[in-house]
C-alpha cells in the first residue's frame, strides 16, 4: 500500500472497534483495485458521534461503516438516507458525495446476495426466521424487496418481532405473521428457507431449535451467526441433507457492498474466497 499526499480515508465509527474485521476486507480491495484510499477504525463514544460525522466532511473522506452503537443515532447526523436504509431504521454505511452523506444498510443485502450467488431464488418463497433483532429487521426488508411471499418470525419475545412486522406490512404487500412458540416438524415442512438470526450458536453448542425435528422437505437453512463457521443449526441441517449458508457469507457480502457504494467497483467471487481465507487465518 502506498499511501501518499491524495490517499483518501475510509472509516469505521464504532465504539468498541477493535476487533472488527473491515480494515482486511477493504485494504485488500483498495489495494487490488488501486483505489488510492486506506481503510481505519475510529473508536468513537456517544457524545462524540456529532462531531466524528463532521470529520467526514471535514477531511473529505470517501465516507465510513458505522457499527454498534451508532446504526441509529448517526441518522440525525447525515443528509440523505437511501429507501431500504429508511425502512430499516439504520445505516451501516455512508459515502460523501461532494459533501452530502448518504447513508446505506448493507447487512441486508449481504445477505440476500450471500442465498442468490449460491443459485437460490427467493421470489415466492416461504420464509421462517428466528430472532427479531437488528439484523433481522435489515434482512425482513430485503427479503421482501425480494418479493418472497411468506415471512414468519419467531421469537421468544413478541414486541420486536410486532414492530418489524408492522414496518414490512407499512411498506410492501406482505403480512409477517409474529409467534414465540417453539418450530416443530409442520412448521419446517411449510417453508422453504429457515433463517438463525438470534446469538444463539455463537461461541456455543446450543442450537436455536429442537437437534431431533427431522423435515420432509427441502428447505435451505442459513444463520448469520459466523462464529463457529459451521454452528449447532447449521450441522443439524446437514445431517439433514439440507443446503445451507454460513454466517461468514453475509459478513463478507455486506462488506463488499459498501465496497461497490464507495467506489462503484463489483468485487469477484474471487475476492470473497480470498477475504473468506483472511478470516479464517485470523
Ligand atoms: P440483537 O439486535 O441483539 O437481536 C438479537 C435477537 O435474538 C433478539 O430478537 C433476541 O430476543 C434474540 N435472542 C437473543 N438471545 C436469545 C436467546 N438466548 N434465546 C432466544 N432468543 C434470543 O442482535 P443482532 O444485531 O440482530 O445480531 C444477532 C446475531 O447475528 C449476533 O450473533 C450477531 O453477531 C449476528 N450478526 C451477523 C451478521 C453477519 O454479517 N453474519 C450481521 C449482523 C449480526 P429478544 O427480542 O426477546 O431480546
Amino acid at each position: 500500500m502506498n499511501i501518499n499526499s491524495m490517499t483518501k480515508i475510509i472509516g469505521l465509527l464504532g465504539h468498541p472497534v477493535k476487533h472488527s474485521f473491515s480494515p482486511q476486507i477493504h485494504n485488500y480491495l483498495c489495494e487490488k483495485y488501486n483505489q488510492n484510499n486506506i481503510y481505519c477504525c475510529f473508536d468513537v463514544e456517544k457524545q462524540k458521534l456529532k462531531s466524528a460525522v463532521e470529520g467526514i466532511k471535514t477531511f473529505g473522506m470517501i465516507g465510513c461503516n458505522v457499527t454498534i452503537p451508532h446504526k441509529v443515532d448517526i441518522i440525525k447526523y447525515i443528509d440523505q438516507i437511501d429507501k431500504n436504509a429508511d425502512i430499516i431504521g439504520a445505516v451501516n454505511t455512508i459515502k460523501n458525495i461532494d459533501g452530502k452523506l448518504i447513508g446505506f444498510n448493507t447487512d441486508g443485502v449481504g445477505f440476500v446476495k450471500s442465498i442468490l450467488e449460491k443459485g437460490y431464488a427467493l421470489k415466492n418463497k416461504r420464509v421462517l426466521i428466528i430472532g427479531a433483532g437488528g439484523a433481522c429487521r435489515s434482512i425482513c426488508v430485503e427479503l421482501a424487496s425480494q418479493g418472497v411471499s411468506y415471512l414468519e418470525i419467531r421469537n421468544r419475545s413478541l414486541d420486536k418481532a410486532n414492530q418489524i412486522s408492522k414496518t414490512i406490512k407499512n411498506n410492501f404487500s406482505l403480512d409477517v405473521i409474529c409467534d414465540t412458540k417453539s418450530i416443530d416438524e409442520n412448521d419446517l415442512n411449510n417453508i422453504d428457507i429457515l433463517i438463525n438470526t438470534t446469538p444463539i450458536g455463537m461461541e456455543s453448542k446450543l442450537c436455536p431449535i429442537d437437534e431431533n425435528l427431522t423435515p420432509k422437505g427441502n428447505i435451505l437453512v442459513c444463520d448469520i451467526v459466523y462464529k463457529p463457521h459451521n454452528t449447532a443449526l447449521l450441522n443439524w441441517a446437514k445431517k439433514n441433507n439440507l443446503n445451507v449458508v454460513h454466517g461468514i457469507d453475509m459478513l463478507i457480502n455486506q462488506g463488499l457492498h459498501a465496497f461497490y457504494i464507495w467506489t462503484g467497483i463489483k468485487a469477484t467471487k474471487e475476492d470473497e474466497e480470498y477475504i473468506k481465507d483472511l478470516y479464517n487465518k485470523m
